[in-house]
Parts: C-alpha cells; structure tokens; sequence
C-alpha cells in the first residue's frame, strides 16, 4: 500500500491517470488530502467506485492526538502525535502577532548528539515521511482551529538528515492547491550538516534557513555538537557564505549561552568576525534547562548581546514561549517515554 499524501500533485495526476481516471481527478484527490481527510468516503464529489479502487492501493495517514497541552501563560499548545507505527513526535504551535506558528518536528529521535538537546537522548528511530511532516501542519490547524500561516522545522529531528523527505514536505505545504504556505514564512533550522546546506541552496528557495552554531570555534563547538568533527565551523561558514551568494537571503544563527561553555566576549568577538561579508543575524536563546545534561544556562545574555552589537552585528533574544508546558526540544517526548517505561 502506497502513502498516497507524500505524492506531489504532478505524481498523483500521474496516479489517477493509471487508475485510467481524467488528469483533474489528481487535484481533487490532493485537496482532499491536505485539508486533512482521514477516509476516501469522504471525497464526496468522487465516483463511489474510484473511492473503493483509491482504498485498494493508497493509504491516507493520518495522526492521533496523545496528548495535547496548552499553556495557561500565552496559549502554547504542544502536542504529541502518535504516527501509524505507534511512534510518537511533537509538534508545538506559537501564537505571535505576525500569525500563528507551527514547530514541526521531521524525524522520530535524532542521531546528531547535541549535548544540551533532549531530543538526541535515544537517538534516532526514524525519519518522518512527507506525509507525516505535513499531517503536523494539517492537523494542529484542524485540532486548534487555528489558522497556520508560518512553519519552523525546528522540533524533533535534524531535517537536513532526512533530506529528501524534507524537501518534499516544503514542495507540498507550498503548493497552491493545498496550504499554500510561501517559502519566506517557512524557516528550517540545522546543526550544520554542510553537504544538506549546499544541497539546499541549490533548490534557489527563499525559505529562511536557521543554523545552530552554539559556537564560533572548534575547541568549543565540537565538545557540544558532534556535527563539528565531520564539519568543522571554517567549512560551515563557507556553506553558509555560499548560500547567502546563491539565494541573497540572510541567514539567522542560533545560539543558545551555556554557563561558562560559549559565552565568553572572544566568542562575541569571533563570531562578529566569522559574518563578516554576509547580513548575519544572531538570534540568542536563553539555554532550556534539560534535567539529563549538566550544562546550564549562562548569566551573561545582555553582556553577551551589546559584546555582539558594538560589532554591528543584528541580534534578537528569543522570546521564551509555553514554560509551564515543557514546550520545547523532545521534552515531552521523553517525558512519555519514560512513563510508559516506569
Ligand atoms: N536539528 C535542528 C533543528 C532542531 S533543534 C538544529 O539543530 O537546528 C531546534 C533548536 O533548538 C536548535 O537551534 C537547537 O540547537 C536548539 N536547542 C536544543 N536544545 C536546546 C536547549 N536545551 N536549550 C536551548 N536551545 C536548544
């Protein structure tokens, strides 16, 4: 049985003309599917009988709500999805006042090692598939009756990891047809897998890309984030300088200040160094505290941020969203992973 939701629209044309139906059945069939059907039946304007032949070959995914929390403070809502596989991944929504945002998560677990990350703890299961990044949009839109107009793809998983996947899922969830979300209110956010960066500034797209530097120096950067020993920061920042070139879109580099770790002013120092040449943007995230990792948030965030503005350099403070609900980086996911152990 084929996941028929991970098809392009050109595919499912492609699919519906060898089931010898008319091309325009591919279209109906896709809307269908991205305003969130869970069943054949309900494709009312399709002939009974191609609905039954539908059933035979395609399967329609379609998530279940395991467990939904939302914030009292500013109305975060988390929720953990249990996949077909009986896996389970999160997907947060953040309402902020450009629109309501959505962090999808694209792969169950992840194998990057990040030492402050609880997503990385038990590695990676699997990788998502289209289908189920897009589902993340899909359904927290329907279960929220929130209408979705931004996506992060900064949950659970390294998305350049599962490249191919990933690629599809923003090819999707940009298609006028279904969600229709443009490519510049998307951001994907990565440890700085080199090869994934280059591949996607090939793609030309105008997606916001985000990547987790936590460090400007190698001694620093590989003790926190294995990623650094394949890809030491010098070849991260040439990537990065390339895919400014290809797309002239400003990168936005993530770090978040660990006590002692990365948050000295030669750290300030050198990144402002390592920008120059490109509009680099600094967002700094005060570090989430894991119970299971002895790095601790830093007390330097405000020194560190005039360190980087006297250099010129553009910085943002992430604004912590959903405190009360363990609403980031595999937290709830772990939390019912070890429930379900005890
Ligand atoms: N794998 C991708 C996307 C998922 S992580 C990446 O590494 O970018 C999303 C962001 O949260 C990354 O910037 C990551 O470094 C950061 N992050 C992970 N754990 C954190 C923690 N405990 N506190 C603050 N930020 C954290």
């Amino acid at each position: 049985m084929t996941d028929l939701k991970s098809m392009t629209l050109h595919e499912m044309r492609q699919a519906l003309q060898a089931l010898g139906q008319p091309a325009f059945r591919g279209k109906q069939v896709f809307t269908w599917l991205h305003r969130g059907v869970t069943s054949f039946d309900e494709m009312t304007d399709l002939p009974r009988s191609l609905r039954e032949t539908l059933r035979e070959h395609y399967t329609i995914t379609a998530p279940k709500v395991a467990r939904k929390q939302v914030s009292r403070i500013d109305g975060t809502i988390k929720y953990l999805w249990e996949l077909g596989d009986g896996n389970c991944i999160e997907t947060v929504l953040m309402q902020y006042h450009h629109g309501n945002t959505v962090c999808i998560s694209s792969q169950v677990g992840c194998r990057m090692g990040c030492a402050f990350c609880a997503s990385t703890i038990a590695g990676r299961v699997r990788d998502l598939t289209a289908a189920e990044m897009l589902d993340q949009v899909i359904f927290t839109q329907l279960d929220s009756g929130l209408p979705i107009s931004n996506i992060v793809l900064m949950g659970i998983g390294e998305p350049l990891d599962n490249f191919d996947a990933v690629s599809r899922f923003l090819e999707l969830v940009n298609a006028p047809e279904g969600m229709n979300i443009g490519m510049r209110h998307i951001s994907l956010s990565t440890c700085g897998l080199v090869p994934g960066i280059r591949r996607l500034s090939e793609l030309g797209w105008q997606l916001t890309l985000s990547v987790s530097l936590h460090a400007p120096d190698d001694q620093t950067r590989s003790r926190i984030m294995p990623v650094d020993r394949a890809y030491g920061v010098e070849e991260l920042f040439q990537a990065c300088h390339a895919y400014f070139q290809k797309t002239g879109r400003r990168i936005s580099f993530e770090y978040a200040l660990i006590d002692g770790v990365n948050d000295h002013d030669w750290q300030a120092d050198l990144i402002a160094k390592k920008l120059k040449g490109m509009p680099g943007h600094v967002n700094l995230i005060p570090l989430n505290d894991v119970v299971e990792s002895p790095l601790k948030p830093s007390k330097r965030l405000l020194a560190f941020q005039r360190r980087l503005e006297s250099h010129g350099v553009t910085v943002t403070v992430r604004r912590s969203l959903g405190g009360d609900i363990d609403a980031s980086c595999g937290q709830l996911r772990r939390k019912a992973m070890e429930e379900a152990e005890a």
